[in-house]
């Protein structure tokens, strides 16, 4: 597949120039954080722009050109030449079909049992049984390699991956990649990898085109792009990234955050947070030139070396003896489903517990029973002070700070109410828990729509503080989070210094934010103790394989 000069519009430019091209037998990864035009990229490709989008320029397919062509053109096209694989497989599978009928409606050749049973396999599925179940009951990695069989039923020469493992666990993610990656070379198949996530595209690819604000600012094989990126947002990204392999003294973000294509238009897309810019890169936009074979950039200068270490950086927190909480025996079922099966758990005055595990492992489930939202069947909660109210003690960091906050009120009158929860005394004032967040004062007359996503979960973590509790817990607080800003908020929560329960499904971050560790697995701690020991030793075998799933650092 070749794409050229695409651009893509809608109320405003969203895609502005896009050249990529997939040769068979070659993964390639775009990746790029939300709102970089890479999903709607894939959606030209396939056809499937939502309405009310237009795209130019052109996209030819074994030199044939598609970008216009009529839809009955692209339904001969999709499936059978290029396939799609989303995010959500519920979003590809039909909840009346079978998993089975799925794979058959999509065979070219025979479409005998024995054929969607070997189409299964394939992709894992031994167990024919399997074949006779409908999507609501498989679990997600499984609903995610049944997609998989019947995007590649029809042998396409294409696949078209979307993110297609962003919504599963560490581990499952891990067997998906591998399982397109074994596909991909068995087959010969081009592969077009969409990924916000660096790590992945980075372990996967044979080249990376890394895109930002609706165009592509360099592309490249990715172990060189690695060592010397040739674009200073590919130096931020990679500088950003936490590493699973040891606790960095600070995390280093991007300042600021993606602006749209059509702002940028005329300049160099990343300018306004460039740390390198000069008055020439305001004034021109930087053309994607090949530095040599393969290695292209839209910078107009050579990138300087970003490090990702700085000196100065915290390397512990105080931690002292006295315990904020104390979990014991901790129990809660759900019908027969044991969400939580005896968990025990401390966390010291000044220290950050991380707790991690899977989909289903009862992580979530510990938070609510801390906060008071589930009442545990059995078991003790033991707070700092048995007599503050439970609100004050302890407060909670939510992933998602779009739906945390209400969009209704300004974040001075957000900030005014949560405070007034809290002891009278000292009680803190908007403009000084934003600036302990690291925000303007005046941000406080702005409503969260008028926030960017960084600045909103900054917004959260002030509210949470606002009634000096014990102890927070951060509930997967930077899963939503662009990478680039994912290192501020991360850094924000080591310097407030706020005793943590740190609750994540990713290793790399937890490295980078907790003193102790313990391991969940369906509802029972399996491993806990010191991060450095259980993660560079883990002794359990659930641990070694959570461990295993995390994609190398780039
Ligand atoms: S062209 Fe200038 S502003 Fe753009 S990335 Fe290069 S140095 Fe930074």
């Amino acid at each position: 597949m070749r794409i050229s000069e695409l651009r893509i519009s809608g109320s405003g430019l969203i895609v502005d120039g896009v050249d990529l091209e997939v040769s068979s037998g070659e993964t390639v990864g775009l990746v790029g954080e939300s709102g970089s035009g890479k999903s709607l990229t894939a959606r030209a490709a396939t056809g499937l722009l939502p309405k009310g989008l237009r795209a130019t320029g052109s996209v030819t397919l074994d030199g044939r050109e598609l970008l216009g062509a009529r839809e009955r053109v692209w339904r001969s096209v999709r499936g059978t030449r290029v396939s799609l694989l989303m995010q959500d497989p519920f979003a590809m599978l039909n909840p009346l079909r079978t998993a089975g009928a799925h794979v058959a409606e999509s065979l070219r050749g025979r479409r005998d049992r024995a054929e969607v049973l070997r189409r299964l396999a394939e992709v894992g599925i031994d167990d024919p049984d399997v074949a006779g179940r409908h999507p609501f009951q498989l679990s997600g990695g499984m609903r995610q390699r049944v997609a998989l069989a019947a995007a590649l039923a029809a042998d396409p020469g294409l696949l078209i991956a979307d993110e297609p493992t962003t919504a599963l666990d560490a581990t499952t993610q891990h067997e998906i990649l591998m399982l397109i990656r074994g596909l991909q070379r068995a087959r010969g198949m081009g592969v077009l990898l969409i990924t916000h996530d660096l790590r992945v595209a980075f372990e996967l690819c044979d080249r990376v085109a890394v895109m930002y604000a609706g165009r592509i600012v360099e592309q490249g094989p990715p172990a060189e792009m690695a060592k010397a990126p040739a674009h200073p947002y590919t130096a931020g990204l990679l500088a950003a990234v936490p590493t699973v392999e040891r606790r960095l003294p600070r995390l280093i973000g991007i300042r600021g955050s993606v602006p749209s294509a059509a702002q940028v238009s005329a300049t160099c897309a990343f300018a306004a947070r460039c740390d390198q810019a000069t008055s020439e890169c305001a004034h021109a936009r930087p053309p994607l030139r090949e530095l040599r074979p393969e290695r292209l950039t839209a910078c107009l200068h050579e990138v300087r070396p970003r490090t990702r270490v700085e000196e100065g950086g915290q390397e512990r927190r105080q931690v002292t003896g006295d315990e904020v909480l104390r979990v014991t025996g901790l129990r809660r079922t759900y019908g027969s489903h044991v969400a939580l099966g005896g968990v025990s758990l401390h966390v010291n005055r000044g220290e950050s517990v991380g707790v991690v595990g899977g989909s289903g492992s009862g992580k979530t489930t510990l938070a609510r029973c801390v906060l008071g939202l589930v009442r545990p069947d059995s078991g003790t909660i033991e707070l700092a002070d048995p007599v503050r109210p439970r609100h004050q003690l302890v407060q909670c960091v939510f992933q998602d700070p779009s739906t945390s906050l209400n969009p209704a009120l300004t974040v001075g009158a957000t900030l005014t109410e949560a405070a007034a929860q809290g002891p009278a005394k000292d009680r803190l004032t908007p403009a000084e828990l934003l600036e302990l967040v690291g925000l303007p004062v005046a941000y406080a007359r702005r409503r969260p729509a008028g926030l960017s996503g960084g600045e909103r979960q900054r917004v959260a973590i002030a509210r949470a503080l606002s009634v000096r509790p014990a102890l927070l817990i951060c509930d997967e607080p930077v899963a939503s989070l662009d990478v680039s800003v994912q290192a501020h908020v991360l850094e924000l929560l080591r310097e407030v210094g706020t005793s943590m329960l740190f609750i994540t499904h990713d290793l790399a971050v937890v490295r980078q934010m907790a003193d102790r560790l313990v391991v969940l697995a369906r509802g029972e701690v399996v491993e806990s103790g010191d991060t450095a020991e259980v993660l560079d030793a883990p002794a359990h075998a659930y641990t070694r394989r959570l461990v295993a799933s995390v994609p190398a650092a780039p």
